[in-house]
């Protein structure tokens, strides 16, 4: 099998077709067919040669992740899990919006992840290894495809219009390939989407939080889930890392634009994070971040040995950030019944239905 050639930067493919006596100008046309038209072979590059076609086919491959299954939930998410080269499987899941056209896809960045968060059923899968940029991208490409071809979406959300890094994994823990797949996502050679409407959530890790806001122009959402380090440490290994007066200060001091918040996610876990001393300490702690809070109800998952906060306790949590002036909303899960919803994701081959 050939090499595949979305591995390459335009900067290699470049090189490649000088090497291969073609103007170095022409990688940028060849990655356009690949990431923006969606191009499944040389043959379809109808403004390329026919030497430069046979050069190409004879030395590379366009190979793609194998859509292993297509589960749609009942309220329209559709739920992606794709094998990759080496066999390793990663899920991606698109989110319709219920009274918008907005189409969100969360899209993975590790295969498994290393973070150990007690909460999350990614976390026991532990870290597989990191995605490769294009393998990022790729989620993209498949699930654009998907859309286009009507096995997955619905009329009333056509394209994708809000890209999150929310699905498995670190994304800041494998920084390199994540800002280059931003790269590649924003390019007009390559899929022509904005960084403004793509999302990068992350455990707190801080150094490379400042650096992604000022190697990207991304949105940044940190999963926080509580507020008080003890618990934090419990719940979240890496608060002993990062404890929350070193991520507060790093949140202070970003160089956010104007009118830009950060988004805190909050998972809501019954008689552990849930108490409204809890959501007093969370307005402390936030107090003079630009920020908002999106409380996210717990997905349960087999074993995880937690249980989710009831409704009202949620609203009443919500209602005490308000009154402190820190905005808060309640993400509503979606997919939870084809195991698509935050935290569920991890990449079981279920039985077919
Ligand atoms: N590693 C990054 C990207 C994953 S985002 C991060 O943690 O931010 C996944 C989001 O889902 C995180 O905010 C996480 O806190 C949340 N989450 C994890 N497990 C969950 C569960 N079982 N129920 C609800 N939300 C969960």
């Amino acid at each position: 099998m050939n090499p595949n050639i979305k591995a390459l930067t335009p900067d290699e493919l470049s090189d490649w077709l000088r090497t291969h006596d073609e103007p170095g100008y022409r990688a940028k046309q060849i990655l356009q067919w690949i990431f923006h038209k969606g191009a499944a072979s040389f043959e379809e590059m109808s403004d390329l040669s026919k030497r430069l076609r046979a050069l190409l086919a004879d030395s590379f491959s366009i190979l793609r992740p194998e859509v292993v299954r297509l589960a749609r939930s009942a309220d329209g998410t559709s739920k992606f899990l794709l094998a990759l080269e080496d066999g390793s499987h990663i899920e991606s899941v698109l989110i319709p919006a219920e009274r918008s056209e907005r189409l969100t896809l969360c899209i993975s960045s590790q295969v498994g992840c290393g973070m150990g968060c007690a909460f999350c059923a990614t976390a026991t899968l532990g870290l597989k290894r990191n995605l490769r940029s294009f393998e990022i991208v790729d989620q993209v490409l498949e699930a654009r495809r998907a859309l286009a071809s009507g096995a997955a979406g619905d009329p009333q959300h056509p394209t994708i219009t809000n890209i999150v890094f929310m699905g498995m994994g670190e994304p800041l823990h494998n920084y390199d390939a994540v800002v280059q797949a931003i790269g590649v996502l924003g390019a007009e050679w390559g899929v022509g989407f904005s960084p403004r409407r793509i999302t990068v959530s992350t455990v707190g890790l801080v150094p490379q939080m400042k650096r992604l806001l000022e190697d990207t122009r991304v949105n940044l959402a940190v999963s926080l889930s509580a507020a008080d380090d003890e618990v934090r440490g419990r719940l979240m290994p890496v608060n002993r890392k990062y404890p929350l007066a070193a991520l507060a200060a790093a949140c202070r001091a970003l160089p956010l634009p104007r009118r830009k918040r950060i988004t805190f996610e909050y998972v809501m876990l019954r008689g552990r994070n849930d108490s409204l001393e809890d959501a007093r300490r969370l307005g402390i702690l936030l107090r003079g971040i630009p920020s908002k809070v999106n409380l996210i109800p717990f997905n349960p998952f087999p074993h995880s040995g937690f249980a989710p906060t009831a409704r009202p306790a949620i609203e009443a949590f919500r209602e005490a950030l308000l009154r402190q002036g820190i905005h808060a909303t309640v993400r509503e899960s979606r997919g939870r019944d084809i195991q698509a919803a935050c935290g569920q994701l991890a990449a079981a081959e279920l039985p077919a239905a």
